[in-house]
């Protein structure tokens, strides 16, 4: 078993609810056990602005699944979720779900890049994330969690819950 963090987030349609029955739905999953779930918080777009503010979540589970595995489950769960994939980059969404760690594994695939590739500078997941893990968590090929969240600015995060 491994323990993977997730990173969840929504724009569209209640995003404070898509994402907590993402979490119900992820959490159902026979291969999927939940460990820890971040508080909610907003934060702006990333990207182009003409779209609502995000709503964003950090969770744990354990997991038999190979990384690979697990992405594709993901993307099938977001597409559960009504997720339009035909969409301009950072446009606005349903519901994302992202693999921020997979244990202490780094993965350079051109579909699946762990550590996820954006984790130094978005605010909107290294504080979720900060507030889920045992003590200074070390990420892999980026440094101590603790660092990468003194290093980044909040960018309007707020903690809704
Ligand atoms: P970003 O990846 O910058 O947060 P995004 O979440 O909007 O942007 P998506 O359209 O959801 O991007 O995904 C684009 C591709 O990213 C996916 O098809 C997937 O193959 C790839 N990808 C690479 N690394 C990861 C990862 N760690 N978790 C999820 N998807 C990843
Ligand atoms: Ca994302
Ligand atoms: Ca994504």
């Amino acid at each position: 078993m491994t323990e993977v963090y997730i990173g969840l987030g929504s724009n569209l349609e209640n995003p404070a609810t898509k994402i907590q029955q993402a979490r119900l739905f992820i959490a159902k999953q026979a291969e999927m056990t939940e460990t820890r779930f971040s508080s909610l918080y907003s934060s702006p777009p990333m990207g182009p602005k003409d779209q609502p503010d995000y709503v964003n979540a950090v969770m744990s589970i354990q997991t038999g699944l190979t990384a690979i595995e697990l992405l594709t489950a993901l993307q099938q769960i977001e597409n559960n979720f009504g997720r339009d994939r035909d969409t301009i980059r950072w446009g606005a969404r349903t519901l994302d779900l992202d693999i921020l760690l997979y244990g202490e594994q780094q993965i350079d695939l051109p579909y699946l890049k762990v550590p996820h590739i954006g984790l130094p500078e978005r605010a909107f997941v290294l504080y979720p994330l900060q507030e889920i893990v045992n003590g200074n968590l070390w990420v892999p090929g980026m440094g101590y969690i603790d660092d990468l969240v003194v290093q980044c600015p909040l960018a309007g995060l707020e903690k809704l819950s």
